[in-house]
């Protein structure tokens, strides 16, 4: 059986549905195919939800509306009017999430982001499903909160493996079907409320599945040939990576590569499942191999990753003590706390510096830091991360530039550094 995933940018229009149907229409395999949301849906589920919790009724109705006259433009060109079993079932989700917003909402801004975000891929995996087999491809339909367990960790749960083992072969068992379609970036606890894995977390679920169900390769379907030197938005010349080992994915996720969430490799380099990431748009094209490998087979070239809004924090201690355990603890805590990511840290005597993307749990962060330390940052810069750098990659990078913070390990070089004007 081979995992598929299809990212919110390949079904953002019917096009793009009838696209994903020839893709998979070409494929012979035993297949479980995971989907994300429609183009941009989980952003505008996510104002609903803000909306919702602030209780702005008036703004919650308009956005709903604007959500569903999306998708029902896509519905009504992918079915012939005389369709109306399919285009029901998916009017059946709205109803639901309908009488979920006119109910109050509850004081966990988590949980009820959770129950309203989930309709995002429920609503894009219905529809495709409803699409094939209005094509005539057979296919089942499952709804993954019933066996891919959580805890209740509203907004970043986390997989109960265990449980989760247990349940999912019984979900696809390929005796009545070839394909299956459903959901990813979600999960539902053993009392069975809907949790989500974490922003971007689709790639995650595929790979999870892949795991537990011992695939025999997972296949991501991007806007973008494969994995890049860059990325291609950024630098439109970045060239094509035809094979890395599942190490340097990680390192090139975990430093900020979009391509592919930093949680997927994980799971799939525990069972040796291959993963390729492909282009939706020539889908015959190899795309990039992601396996167990070495850097003297996929060669070393430089790889440039671009994270921007950052925000650079500079703590010291109030009471001039050294930046060790009895600090880090405390400061790491609070990072914990507000569940922020940091991208780079550098530390001297009784200074701390640390680089975050810039959203809003920030300013809580440094409220909170302002107690015992005093505080000091900078806004709108730039983190720059080089993989395999050399003196030329350097200076491409940063020639002219203004440089507030740099480190280099053997592989990688960081810059923080302002942006240009
Ligand atoms: P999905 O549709 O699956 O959610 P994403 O939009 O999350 O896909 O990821 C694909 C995007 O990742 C591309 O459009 C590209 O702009 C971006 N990207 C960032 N870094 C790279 C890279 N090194 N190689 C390829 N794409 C990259
Ligand atoms: N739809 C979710 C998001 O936009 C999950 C995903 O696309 O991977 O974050
Ligand atoms: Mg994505």
């Amino acid at each position: 059986m081979d995992v598929f995933k299809f990212g919110g940018a390949s079904v953002n229009s019917a096009e793009g549905v009838m696209n994903f149907f020839k893709i998979v229409q070409s494929y012979k395999n035993e297949s479980l195919i995971v989907v994300s949301a429609m183009g941009k849906t989980t952003n505008a589920l996510e104002e609903i939800v803000d909306n919702f919790f602030n209780k702005k009724n008036d703004l919650v109705l308009k956005q709903f509306n604007e959500l569903k006259t999306y998708h029902l433009d896509i519905i009504n060109t992918l079915f012939a009017k005389t369709e109306t079993a399919s285009v029901s079932k998916v009017e059946k989700l709205f109803d639901e999430l309908s009488a979920y917003l006119q109910k109050p909402a509850s004081l966990n801004y988590e949980f009820e982001y959770d129950q309203i975000v989930a309709y995002g891929e429920l609503l894009s995996t219905k529809i495709i499903s409803e699409y094939l087999k209005y094509k005539g491809v057979n296919n089942h339909w499952v709804d993954i909160r019933r066996y891919l367990k959580t805890n209740d960790t509203f907004g970043e749960a986390k997989i109960d493996w265990e449980l989760s083992r247990q349940l999912l072969p019984h979900a696809f068992t390929f005796q009545d079907t070839f394909i299956y379609i459903t959901q990813g970036f979600i999960g539902g606890t053993s009392s069975n409320l809907t949790t989500t894995l974490g922003r971007e977390g689709s790639d995650y679920t595929a790979a999870i599945l892949a795991n537990i169900l011992d695939a025999r390769q997972v296949s991501i379907w991007k806007d973008v040939p494969g994995v890049m030197n860059a990325d291609p938005k950024w630098i439109p010349e970045a060239k094509q990576l035809k094979r890395i080992s599942y190490q340097e994915a990680i390192e090139l996720a975990f430093f900020g590569a979009k391509v592919i969430h930093p949680k997927t490799i994980q799971p799939l380099r525990e069972k040796n499942i291959p993963m390729y990431v492909k282009s939706f748009i020539n889908y015959f094209d190899q795309g990039t191999l992601v396996s167990e490998t070495s850097i003297e087979k996929t060669g070393k070239i430089p790889i440039f990753i671009q994270k921007e809004k950052q925000r650079l924090i500079s703590i010291r201690p109030k009471d001039y003590s050294f930046i060790i355990e009895e600090n880090l603890g405390p400061i790491f805590s609070l990072i914990a706390k507000y569940r922020l990511k940091v991208n780079l840290t550098q530390n001297s005597a009784i200074s701390f510096s640390l680089c975050v993307d810039n959203n809003k749990k920030i300013d809580k962060l440094i409220e909170a830091l302002n107690v015992d330390y005093e505080v000091r940052y900078n806004d709108n810069l730039e983190l720059i991360t080089i993989r395999h750098y050399d003196t030329n990659s350097i200076l491409q990078m940063t020639e002219g530039r203004s440089i507030l913070l740099e480190q280099k390990s053997r592989d990688t070089a960081q810059f923080v550094l302002e942006c240009n004007a």
